[in-house]
């Protein structure tokens, strides 16, 4: 999830808009902020969607470079800041964030709780698959019921790595390594559950 994968997963689910704003940035109705690289009156940096350009002093770039270039640090620095301060929990190594607010607490806060969301849903959608009577040709193809039957060889084993990850840390490595795995599950549940 590092390197590459840290930075387009960044640019995928945050909007320039709330990243400048979430630094304390206010977005004029045309669009701009006042640019923090060079002194100004009158707005000229222009917000998009997933970067930003200043018509002043023709700094431009995406929310990484934004905070890469606002505290000087490097990219990668930026991108675990993001990271941390939005709560993507995309990086596991421990971060103490530069800035605290309620915003940062009330972020987090949803994410912690779609997170136990996911996790049962995964507990769920394991126990139901263990259970499932697999389905059989006719009434699905050949290929289908051997990958119904892949998965359900596979469900002691993921129901004893979720049953065994206790702490938050354990949770976040089963979602990377399973989510995946889970979807697919789901996939074929519901697959087979509308035949
Ligand atoms: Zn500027």
């Amino acid at each position: 999830m590092f390197q590459t994968g840290l930075f387009a997963e960044i640019k995928s689910r945050l909007l320039m808009r709330e990243v400048v704003e979430r630094y304390g940035f206010e977005v004029n109705r045309a669009g701009y902020i006042l640019c923090p690289f060079h002194s100004e009156k009158t707005p000229s940096l222009k917000v998009y969607e997933s970067g930003f350009n200043c018509f002043g002093c023709g700094v431009s770039g995406d929310a990484v470079r934004f905070i890469a270039l606002l505290h000087n640090i490097g990219d990668y620095e930026a991108a675990k800041q993001l990271d941390g301060d939005f709560g993507l929990g995309l990086s596991a190594v421990d971060y103490v964030s530069r800035t605290t607010n309620i915003v940062k607490i009330k972020y987090a806060r949803d994410v912690v709780t779609s997170f136990e969301t996911w996790i049962d849903g995964a507990y769920r959608a394991i126990t139901d698959l263990n259970r499932a009577t697999p389905p059989r040709p006719p009434v699905v193809t050949g290929l289908q019921a051997a990958k119904f039957l892949a998965l359900q060889s596979m469900a002691d084993f993921l129901f004893n790595e979720l049953f065994s990850a206790r702490t938050k840390a354990q949770q976040l490595q089963f979602y990377k390594n399973y989510h995946k795995t889970i979807e697919k599950i789901n996939e074929v549940l519901y697959e087979h559950n509308t035949n």
